[in-house]
């Protein structure tokens, strides 16, 4: 006989999903409506207005997506991608390689720019595959890694993209709220994110936003959007269409309003705000981690403040202690990918994570299961 489900309350602090504000998971209980109901098309436009706040923009193309970050990202690619353009990818760390595999599913030509994992994307070799690569279309990086805990130079790799006649593809799923982007004021072309990182949402909804050059280019394309479920243009007829919206898909009702509630507290809080809460609730962190012996990995001048690469001391079983956080803390922190697997723990101050109690907690259950 089943029953039903009480799962035991965690405190987050792995890659993502992060700790969920009871005011989100409050607003996510809320009847629901009908998705074309009069009072849900007011709450979808409060949602595009918000996350224009939230993305420092002003694109007209601005909308969630009934799907997960992933999601965004080979929106991003289906629509400005068509076969045979050629894309140049930046890669340093797990998501980069995932953008790549977009590419080549589009049948896009892929340029890659590789990078050392735990370094930042270095725009001296971008510039260099730009100018190797004149006919380029895209150029793709992701700003907040969140595989390696590196912030890549966003507003310096733009630049490259413009001036080389190229449109940028910005990944910051990671970075949007916990810090600084400029979607605007750094001509990013297509930016996307998502919920679970630090807006504190729960995980199923992405966010992203197009650049007048960027929509332009969409509609100018030869061939249709290869995805559907992720044509832009359709998205748009149900997103937008003043008083006309079309039927396209339904949109998961309840997890929009807890994205509005989310977005909502971004901006009662203050975007800088939420940035300066997370880079001093990062060096909260690294005073507590070092007093009990513990290092980072990545340097100081390009550390993502929301997630941090701990090396594992010698002798630890790393899963056994991530096990026993679990168990007898409650406490979820990330195991390393990729490169980094088995040598370091992936610790989260992500949006509502990112505060003292959940770092005090983080130190002493360490320090009691390392011992
Ligand atoms: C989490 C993440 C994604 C994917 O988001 P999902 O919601 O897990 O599909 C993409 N890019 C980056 C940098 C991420 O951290």
């Amino acid at each position: 006989m089943s029953s039903s489900f009480h799962p035991t309350p965690r405190t987050l602090m792995g890659p993502g999903p992060s700790d969920v504000h009871p005011r989100v998971l409050g607003a996510m209980a809320k009847a629901t409506i009908g998705h074309l109901d009069p009072e849900f098309i007011a709450l979808m436009e409060d949602i595009k207005d918000l996350l224009r706040y939230s993305f420092r923009t002003e694109n007209k193309l601005t909308l969630p997506l009934s799907a997960p970050g992933s999601a965004a990202m080979e929106a991003s690619f289906a629509n400005l991608v068509e076969a045979g353009d050629k894309v140049i990818v930046c890669i340093n760390g797990v998501f980069g390689m995932r953008m790549a595999e977009n590419v080549r599913r589009m049948n896009g030509e892929l340029i890659t720019v590789e990078n050392e994992w735990g370094t930042q994307v270095d725009p001296e070799k971008v510039e260099a595959a730009l100018k190797a690569n004149p006919d380029a279309k895209v150029l793709a990086f992701v700003h907040a890694e969140t595989s390696t805990g590196v912030r890549s130079d966003a507003k310096t790799l733009c630049a490259l993209a413009q001036e080389y006649g190229c449109l940028s593809i910005v990944d910051s799923v990671t970075g949007l709220a916990g810090i600084e982007l400029e979607v605007d004021a750094w001509n990013a072309d297509v930016t996307y994110s998502g919920t679970q990182k630090c807006l504190s949402a729960p995980p199923g909804i992405s966010l992203i936003t197009f650049s007048d050059k960027a929509a332009a280019q969409v509609k100018a394309r030869n061939t249709p959007v290869q995805s559907w479920f992720l044509d832009l243009s359709l998205l748009m007829a149900y997103w937008e269409g003043d008083g006309a919206r079309t039927y396209h898909h339904t949109a998961p009702v309840n997890a929009m309003y807890g994205l509005h509630e989310a977005l909502l507290m971004v901006q009662e809080e203050g975007l800088e705000n939420s940035w300066n809460r997370h880079r001093a609730m990062h060096e909260v962190l690294v005073e507590n981690l070092n007093s009990i012996g513990l290092e980072f990995v990545v340097d100081a001048s390009y550390r993502l403040p929301q997630l941090n690469l701990v090396k594992i001391p010698e002798g630890v079983d790393e899963a056994a202690v991530r096990k026993r956080l679990l168990s007898e803390f409650n406490l979820e922190i990330g195991a390393g990918l990729g490169a980094f697997a088995g040598k370091v723990w992936r610790i989260g101050l992500m949006g509502y994570s990112a505060r003292q109690e959940n770092i005090q907690l983080c130190t002493s259950a360490l320090k009691h299961c390392m011992r």
